[in-house]
């Protein structure tokens, strides 16, 4: 089955953002957990929880991806940051299970601040020990990044240095940016098998859980994270469309995180990949 969404945003609530993903044709979204710059969640609401069920139930929505803010930076040099960045992925997480139990929840890892990717490495590993709980439901994914500044996780090596040091990494996987890993220097046009071997050979791929699928404005190893509309940017339709039907990634679900993009523009994205989906008819 093809599980194909985007990025919907949830002000008018769950079951108003089920609707829109049904709408436009999508079987699956993703959406901030709160203002992405941080700051305070809405508190949830069990009338719209219950409505976003059953809609959920009618649509065939079996998956959905919270992202956390990507403000977050539980690698801070600052301890206010770094505590504040726990808090808010405790709070997430907790508020996950009351949203749909069984979901999947992606951060961006952090960023070193000169602090170098090792300390970092062993801060972000810090937090998620103290936040994740052996009884909890949702699997936490790191995303992998472009490389953009400090950011880590723009190497597969970094993102399996923080799995490694995880006590209950059973609740950990990984979300693959398509623009983010071209900006980061994996040329998934020229060699999408090489690429998806190394990964497997350094993370796993038992660990990639959801891939978010963007073109990119920039050529490959830029280290920018500049997302584009599919097609229109420097990976192309061609090596979008071998990302969705490779038989490693293709029972994965798939995000659209493309930029100035309305609902009929997703919907346009998601015809697009239905058209070139192996098992759609
Ligand atoms: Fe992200
Ligand atoms: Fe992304
Ligand atoms: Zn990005």
């Amino acid at each position: 089955m093809f599980t194909i969404g985007c990025h919907l945003s949830i002000a008018k609530g769950f079951a108003a953002a089920a609707r829109d993903a049904g709408s436009i044709g999508a079987n699956t979204f993703q959406f901030f957990t709160r203002n992405p710059r941080g700051g305070k969640a809405k508190p949830l609401d069990p009338a719209d929880l219950e409505a976003f069920s059953e809609k959920r139930a009618q649509l065939g929505i079996e998956r959905i991806l919270a992202h956390a803010p990507y403000t977050l930076n539980p690698a801070s040099s600052k301890l206010e940051t770094r505590d504040f960045a726990r808090q808010t992925l405790a709070s997430d997480l907790e508020r996950m299970e009351q949203i749909m139990p069984g979901q999947l929840y992606n951060m961006h890892p952090g960023a070193h601040v000169g602090q170098g990717a090792d300390a970092a490495i062993e801060m972000i590993a810090d937090a998620l020990n103290a936040v994740l709980a052996p009884e909890q439901t949702t699997v936490l994914l790191l995303e992998t990044m472009a490389g953009k500044g400090s950011e880590v996780g723009r190497t597969f090596e970094e993102i399996a240095a923080i799995i490694e040091r995880i006590e209950l990494d059973e609740h950990v996987g990984v979300c693959l940016d398509t623009c983010h890993i071209w900006d980061g220097g994996y040329d998934i046009v020229a060699d999408l098998d090489g690429v998806l071997d190394r990964f497997d050979s350094i993370i796993g791929l038992n660990r990639l859980r959801a891939i978010h699928l963007n073109d990119s404005k920039n050529p490959c190893a830029a280290h920018k994270d500049r997302h584009e509309k599919l097609g229109e940017g420097c990976i192309g339709l061609e090596a979008l469309v071998a990302v969705v039907n490779h038989p490693a990634l293709e029972d994965l679900p798939f995000y659209l995180e493309t930029p100035h993009n309305d609902l009929a523009g997703y919907a346009n994205e998601i015809a697009v990949l239905k058209e070139a989906r192996n098992d759609v008819q």
